[in-house]
């Protein structure tokens, strides 16, 4: 199967507005994708278009939401994958996705009557691991060159596609996708602050119902160091609790034990991974 990716449809309508926090990486992601919808303008003024953007920082922070946002931004057809989806055992099936992914965009662009396509891929480390480096071996190498081989092409096409990479590890990346006219842009998606905090549990709280008793700015003191792949559990551990309890709202207590909760299990995760 070549169909290593999952095609994603803007009627989702995914807003950055509906992402807490990360005020600065939305607004570097904003204006590379106005580049993106105003090509021709930018192509006029003699700058280079730009091809790929990289999403760095720890997991649960919301790069994914960002990238799908980008797409609703931009009215873009959306492809997501992971890195992970282009190992195969066999010789030469990386590639052949590599290529078929690309493909995928311009066709649907084009039957679409959009001419912009964004390719979201996660776990880009997977494939864009330095070649010749320890880890890596003959089929990986093969498939982070067909992968350099089609960003490069890209603006040969009428379709403009822009390629959004994600990882949490960007120091195991080879060079060569750092160089220009590749993912010349890296945006940090880190941990969010308090106010992010805030925003996070104010977005995941919308659809519950909360008693009085329930002070989110207090809670988001109370979190430092969560993500927001955490936060967004707390809310919904708070919300089983309240069921349990046959409570009508989620109560202050409810959210006291999810936190704890969600604490203990990152320590149990942190524990099998060492
Ligand atoms: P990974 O590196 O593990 O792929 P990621 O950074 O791509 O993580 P997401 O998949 O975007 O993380 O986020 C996971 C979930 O956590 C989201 O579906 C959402 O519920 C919640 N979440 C994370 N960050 C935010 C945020 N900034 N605002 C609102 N929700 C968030």
């Amino acid at each position: 199967n070549v169909n290593a990716y999952q095609e994603i449809k803007p009627e989702n309508n995914f807003a950055f507005d509906d992402i807490g926090g990360q005020t600065i990486a939305k607004r570097e992601l904003k204006e590379a994708l106005d580049f993106l919808i105003n090509s021709t303008k930018i192509s006029q003024r003699g700058i280079r278009p730009l091809k790929g953007i990289l999403l760095t920082g720890p997991p649960g922070t919301g790069k994914t939401l960002l990238a799908k946002a980008s797409a609703t931004y931009s009215d873009a057809v959306f492809l997501a994958t992971s890195g992970s989806e282009f190992i195969e055992m066999y010789a030469g099936v990386g590639a052949q996705r590599v290529r078929k992914i690309f493909n995928t965009a311009r066709t649907k662009a084009k039957k679409d009557n959009k001419n912009r396509a964004i390719i979201f891929i996660d776990e880009i480390d997977v494939i864009g691991g330095q070649r010749g480096s320890n880890g890596s071996h003959m089929e990986y190498d093969q498939t982070l060159n067909q992968f350099l081989v089609e960003m490069d092409g890209i603006s040969g096409s009428d379709i403009n596609i822009l390629v959004i990479g994600a990882t949490n590890r960007p120091d195991l990346l080879d060079s060569a996708l750092l160089r220009p006219g590749r993912f010349d842009r890296q945006v940090k998606v880190d941990l969010p602050e308090n106010d992010g905090r805030l925003e996070i549990l104010k977005l995941h709280t919308k659809n519950k119902v909360l008693a009085k008793n329930v002070n989110l700015e207090e809670i988001a003191d109370e979190t430092y160091g969560f993500s927001g792949a955490h936060l967004e559990n707390v809310t919904n551990e708070a919300a089983i609790l309240a069921l349990r309890e046959n409570a009508k709202e989620i109560d202050h207590i409810h959210i006291k034990e999810a936190i704890d909760k969600v604490m203990l299990g990152e320590k149990l995760n942190n524990k099998t991974k060492n």
